[in-house]
């Protein structure tokens, strides 16, 4: 027979995690699948300095491990490694299998899927991964103040994380694959009109270039001449878009047209009773630890006033 919970959440980011201790300790017996990557986006974070609260900073993944512990202290079953591969959420009781071919029904559900950073899919950009190839200058750009580095992209992520470089780093080169950006008009202008930012239009990253200590530079190329040059930097900053982690939901869930969930305003809920979503599987906009956390607290308290409402809890 299947388990019937009052709370899934799916997802073990600052969002899942955080939903989970609020949950727990409302008495909710939150059941937690972590999915195939424990920890989320902050497990490839070397220093967070931004998160409130660690004045000396903290590494990524042992964040992770304190949310984690104290999600555990207030009894969250962490399902660690196992992944909800799909839902029904016809209702009102929600319907989830895990990837062992497990059927949970649940009461309410909190997803925390996240978003996963778009790569180049290039083997030298995975072998410096943390060694200099990053997808978050907030996260990173502080480690690389007084060295020159590169930013891959030209939407408004892309310009936005130049021009956060452009105040740490000597030179910022942007690599812009077509002769225009896709960025909104403001934030080209920044851009464009910033000393600091060298702009290379038509240009793509052939190889990214290290030693044993990270990245030393990149090979790029122009597409419309073929011609290849190499420049010396030591930071490779990747912001060619983000992919919510949301395929499962398809077709049960409303979501803008590249994936992201959509909430209603000022909560969590989902177009679905008891399905609340949050984390970056529903914000494109501010992407932060910190604000994941945030929408994690928030998908808990809905999710124990609906519950509540419902006479479950
Ligand atoms: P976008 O999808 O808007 O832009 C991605 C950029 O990466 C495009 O310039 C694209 O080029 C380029 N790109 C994609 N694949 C490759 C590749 N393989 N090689 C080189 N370049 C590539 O993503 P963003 O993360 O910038 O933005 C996502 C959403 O978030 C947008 O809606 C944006 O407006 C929003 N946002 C808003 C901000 C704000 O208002 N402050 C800040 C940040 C994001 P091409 O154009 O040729 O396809």
């Amino acid at each position: 027979m299947a388990r019937h919970e009052k709370c899934v959440i799916i997802g073990s980011g600052p969002a899942g995690y955080t939903a989970a201790i609020y949950a727990a300790r409302a008495n909710m017996k939150p059941v937690l699948y972590t999915g195939k990557e424990p920890g989320g986006q902050l497990m490839i974070t070397n220093d967070v300095e931004n998160f409130p609260g660690y004045p000396q900073g903290i590494m990524g993944p042992e964040m992770m491990e304190d949310l984690k512990n104290q999600a555990l202290r207030f009894d969250t079953e962490v399902n660690t490694g196992v992944m909800i591969e799909k839902v029904d959420f016809t209702g009102p009781v929600h319907k989830l299998w895990t990837d062992a071919g497990e059927e949970i029904l649940a009461d309410s559900v909190i997803i925390s899927t996240g978003a996963s950073a778009r790569w180049l899919g290039l083997e030298s950009e995975t072998k410096y991964m943390n060694l200099g190839v990053s997808a978050c200058a907030v996260c990173d750009g502080f480690f690389f103040r007084g060295k020159d580095v590169c930013i891959v992209g030209a939407g408004d992520s892309a310009c936005e994380e130049a021009t956060y470089l452009s105040k740490l780093c000597p030179v910022v080169h942007m690599f812009v694959r077509r002769d225009e950006m896709r960025a909104s008009k403001i934030m080209q202008e920044r851009v464009i009109n910033n000393d600091k930012i060298k702009i290379h239009w038509n240009t793509e990253v052939d190889e990214v270039l290290g030693d044993t200590e990270g990245v030393t530079g990149v090979r790029i190329y122009n597409n419309k001449s073929g011609v290849k040059t190499e420049i010396d930097l030591s930071g490779v900053f990747v912001a060619i878009g983000h992919v919510p982690n949301t395929q499962i939901f398809k077709g049960w869930l409303d979501m803008d047209d590249t994936g992201y969930l959509i909430t209603q305003a000022d909560c969590t809920k989902t177009n679905v009773d008891g399905v609340f979503a949050s984390g970056d599987a529903q914000d494109k906009d501010y992407r932060q630890a910190v604000t994941a956390a945030g929408t994690g607290c928030m998908a808990a308290l809905d999710a124990e006033r609906y519950l509540t409402a419902q006479g479950v809890i």
